[in-house]
C-alpha cells in the first residue's frame, strides 16, 4: 500500500492528498457562472480541485489518447432536443427510479446488513449494480447543476451503501450469510456478478466524486479494490470477471488515483487468468476467459462484449499495446460491416442476449438491448478519443439518437429493455415498462442522458473538436490554458443549420475540428461569412486552423434531405426493403398514423428514379414532444397478403390490385409512446413505372 501511495503522488501531482473542503454551494456558484474566467490554479485562493476538471473519462495523463474529455459542467445544453430529454430525466426518471429501487427492496438489501431492517434479500445477484448506476446518474446530473433534493437523496443512499461494507472492504448484499462462503471463488466470479457490481460501484463513486468532491463512496470503492489487489491476480488467488465492466472502471479509477496496480489488474482480467478454465461456450458468451487480443469477431452476450471492448480501449490508451489496437480495429469493422442495426443497436438474438452471425439482424425479433446500444456509444467514445476520427462519432450519434433514445419513453418513466425494429402491435406484451426485475437498462439510460454534455466536445494538443450539434454553451479552456467559450445555435436534429460562435479569452491560433457527419453528402462551412478552403469530407472532422478572436462565427449547413437506405444484400431480412433516415434520425411507420391502411404488412412504398423528390416533410411541434414527420407515397393491397397461398410458382402468382396511399413516418425513438400499434423500420417497396 505504501508503495502505491508514493507512486500515486509522482504520477498525478495535481491530486490533493486530502479531499477538498470547499463548501459545495460556493463551488457550484463559481463553477457554473465563472468557470472560464478562473485560472486553473486558484479557486477561492486554494489549489483548484482536480476532480472538477475531470470529464466522463479523465485522459489528461493517458499517453495514447489523442483527445481529452472536457468536464460535464463545462457544457450547458441550453434548450432544444436534448435539453428537453435531460429535463425529464432529472425531474422524472431519476427520482422515480429511486422510488422503484426502494419499493423493490434494492435499498433494503443494504439496510438489512446493518441490522436496521429484518427483511429477506430481494432481486437477482446483480441487484446492487442498479443502485450504483442510479448513483452514477445522480453524480452526472450534479455535475451539471445544483440539485439539493437529489443530492440529499444520493447522500442517504451512499450512507446506506457504505454502512453495509465489511471491515475487509468486501461489499455485496447477495453473498452474505450462508452465501458468504462462495465469495470471490472462480465459480462465483463466473456467474455471481460480484466484480460487475464492484465495477458499477466504482463508476458511481467516481461520477459522484467529480460532481461534489465527496470521497465517501470513492473511498469505499477503493477499500474493496484494495482487497482485490492484495489477494487476487498473478501469484495470488485466481480472478475472473464474469461480466466485463470492472476493467473500464478499474482503469478510470487508476486515472484518478495513479495506482498502477488497478491498471494492471484490469489488464490481467482482459488477458484472462489461465488458472480458470472456462467451457468454450462460456468464453463466447462472457467475452472473456481468453486473451482479448485473440478475439477476431463479436459473438456472445452483446453488453459483455461492448463493456469488454470499452475496457480494452481504455487499456490501450494507457499502455499503447498495439495488439489491443489491432484487435479493436478488427472488432469495430466486424461490428459496422455486419452486426450493427441501422439504429446503432447491437445484439440480434434474444437467446443469450447475444450477437448473431454476420448479417443476422432480424427486425421483429431484434434484441437490441438498451444497455448494448449504450455500450456501443461508450466504446466508440473511447475509440474516438484514441484517434479523433469521425467514423466513431457517426456510430455514437447513430446509437444516441436512435437505439439508445428509443429506450426511454418521452415521459421518462417507461423503458425498453429490447429495442426491436418491427412490432406486431395489439395483443403483444408492452414493450415499455416502468420496472424490470433485471433493471440494468433504466438507470443506464439515465446515466447516459445525465452525462451527455460531456460528449459534445473534446480538446487536443492543437485545439478543440466539436462532436455533437446542440443548442449549448461551452465554457472551458484549450490545453494551453487559454479560456474558450463556444456557443451553438441550432434546431438540430430537425434542421441542419448550426451557428457556432468561437470566443477565446484572448485572440489565439488553434484548430477548430468541426465534425461533418457521414450522412451529409453536401455540407457547407463558412467562417465569418467566407467559405472555408479545403474539401469538406463527409464522415470526417474539418480542421479549421486560424487565429480566432472573440465572436468569430462558423456556420455549418448540413444536407437534411431524407434518404431511402438499403441494406447489404446478404442481410436477407431487409431484402427489397428500405429504411428512411433524415439527418441522424432513423424513421419508422406506426400503424395508428396511417389512413386507409389496415396492416403495415400490406403496404409497399413506391420508389421512383429520384427517390428523394417524393418526400414530404412536416414540422409537428405538438406531436410526440415536437417532431418532424416524413410522408412518402405508397400502395396498399386490396386483398391482404395473408390470404394468398404460402407458396406459388414464379410467373404464375395471383395478380394483385392496390390503391395509392401515403405513409406517415415518425422518428424511431418516439415509437410506442401512444396506444399499442404495429411498427416497422424496414419497409417493403416497389419500383414506380416511370
Ligand atoms: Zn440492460
Amino acid at each position: 500500500m505504501n508503495g502505491h501511495i508514493a507512486h500515486r503522488r509522482i504520477l498525478h501531482p495535481d491530486i490533493p492528498s486530502k479531499p477538498s473542503r470547499i463548501p459545495y454551494i460556493e463551488i457550484m456558484h463559481i463553477g457554473l457562472l465563472a468557470a472560464a474566467t478562473l485560472s486553473a490554479t486558484t479557486l477561492l485562493g486554494q489549489p483548484a480541485p482536480s476532480w472538477r476538471d475531470q470529464g466522463i473519462l479523465y485522459l489528461k495523463n493517458s499517453p495514447h489518447a489523442k483527445l481529452r474529455n472536457i468536464p460535464v459542467h463545462a457544457v450547458t445544453i441550453t434548450n432544444g432536443f436534448w435539453a428537453d430529454r435531460r429535463k425529464v430525466n432529472v425531474e422524472k426518471s431519476i427520482p422515480t427510479m429511486r422510488d422503484l429501487l426502494e419499493s423493490n427492496g434494492r435499498m433494503d438489501n443494504f439496510l438489512r446488513l446493518t441490522g436496521k431492517k429484518n427483511v429477506p434479500q430481494r432481486g437477482p445477484v446483480y441487484s446492487d449494480s442498479d443502485v450504483y448506476k442510479w448513483l452514477e446518474a445522480v453524480g452526472f446530473a450534479l455535475q451539471s447543476e445544483n440539485l439539493p433534493a437529489l443530492r440529499k437523496s444520493a447522500e442517504d443512499v451512499i450512507d446506506l451503501v457504505v454502512a453495509a461494507q465489511e471491515p475487509s472492504g468486501y461489499l455485496n448484499t447477495y453473498f452474505v450469510g450462508e452465501r458468504a462462503a462462495q465469495r470471490l471463488l472462480p465459480a462465483t466470479l463466473e456467474y455471481g456478478h460480484e466484480l460487475y457490481d464492484l465495477g458499477h460501484l466504482i463508476q458511481g463513486a467516481i461520477a459522484y466524486y467529480r460532481a461534489t468532491g465527496d470521497r465517501k463512496l470513492l473511498d469505499a470503492a477503493e477499500r474493496y479494490v484494495d482487497l482485490l489487489l492484495r489477494d487476487y491476480g498473478p501469484g495470488k488467488k485466481p480472478v475472473l470477471d464474469g461480466h466485463p465492466e470492472i476493467e473500464m472502471s478499474l482503469i478510470e479509477l487508476y486515472r484518478l488515483t495513479g495506482n498502477r496496480g488497478q491498471l494492471d489488474l484490469a489488464g490481467y482480467m482482459l488477458h484472462g487468468d489461465e488458472r480458470i478454465q472456462l467451457r468454450p461456450q462460456r468464453i463466447v458468451y462472457q467475452f472473456n476467459g481468453k486473451p482479448f487480443t485473440s478475439r477476431t469477431k463479436f459473438e456472445g452476450h452483446a453488453v459483455r462484449a461492448m463493456y469488454a471492448s470499452c475496457g480494452a480501449t481504455d487499456y490501450y490508451m494507457e499502455t499503447g499495446d498495439r495488439a489491443y489496437w489491432n484487435t479493436l480495429e478488427t472488432l469495430w469493422r466486424d461490428l459496422v460491416t455486419s452486426k450493427m442495426y441501422i439504429t446503432g443497436g447491437v445484439g440480434a438474438r434474444g437467446e443469450g442476449e447475444a450477437f448473431g452471425d454476420a448479417y443476422e439482424l432480424p427486425n421483429l425479433r431484434a434484441y437490441g438491448e438498451s444497455c448494448a446500444a449504450i455500450g456501443n456509444m461508450m466504446w466508440n467514445w473511447r475509440m474516438l478519443a484514441v484517434t479523433g476520427e469521425g467514423r466513431f462519432t457517426d456510430v455514437i450519434e447513430r446509437a444516441l439518437y436512435n437505439g439508445i433514445n428509443s429506450g426511454m419513453s418521452l415521459n421518462g418513466t417507461l423503458y425498453c429493455y429490447r429495442n426491436p425494429l418491427e412490432f406486431p402491435g395489439e395483443g403483444e406484451r408492452p414493450i415499455r415498462n416502468p420496472w424490470y426485475d433485471t433493471t440494468c437498462c433504466p438507470p443506464n439510460l439515465e446515466r447516459i442522458l445525465a452525462a451527455l454534455p460531456g460528449y459534445l466536445y473534446s480538446t487536443s494538443d492543437d485545439g478543440i473538436y466539436l462532436h455533437l450539434f446542440q443548442n449549448s454553451e461551452l465554457n472551458w479552456k484549450l490545453e494551453n490554458g487559454t479560456g474558450l467559450k463556444v456557443t451553438q445555435k441550432t434546431n438540430y436534429p430537425w434542421d441542419g443549420d448550426v451557428e457556432i460562435t468561437v470566443s477565446p479569452a484572448q485572440s489565439a491560433e488553434f484548430t477548430f475540428h468541426l465534425r461533418v457527419p457521414a450522412w451529409s453528402s453536401s455540407s457547407q462551412v463558412t467562417v465569418n461569412g467566407q467559405p472555408v478552403r479545403g474539401s469538406i469530407k463527409p464522415g470526417e472532422y474539418l480542421p479549421i486552423h486560424r487565429r480566432w478572436s472573440g465572436g468569430d462565427k462558423i456556420r455549418l449547413q448540413l444536407d437534411m434531405t431524407p434518404r431511402l437506405i438499403v441494406s447489404n444484400p446478404r442481410l436477407v431480412d431487409n431484402t427489397d426493403r428500405v429504411a428512411v433516415q433524415r439527418g441522424p434520425i432513423v424513421y419508422c411507420a406506426e400503424g395508428l398514423d396511417q389512413t386507409g391502411v389496415k396492416s403495415l404488412a400490406d403496404v409497399r412504398l413506391v420508389v421512383g428514379k429520384d427517390p428523394a423528390k417524393d418526400f414530404r416533410i412536416e414540422s409537428k411541434p405538438d406531436m410526440l414532444g415536437g417532431i418532424v414527420t416524413v410522408r412518402y407515397p405508397a400502395i396498399a393491397y386490396d386483398k391482404p397478403l395473408s390470404q394468398e397461398p404460402l407458396y406459388q410458382v414464379l410467373g404464375k402468382t395471383q395478380p394483385r390490385t392496390s390503391r395509392p396511399v401515403s405513409l406517415t413516418l415518425i422518428p424511431y425513438y418516439a415509437w410506442s409512446n401512444r396506444e399499442p400499434t404495429a411498427m416497422q423500420v424496414w419497409m417493403p417497396y416497389v419500383q414506380k413505372n416511370e
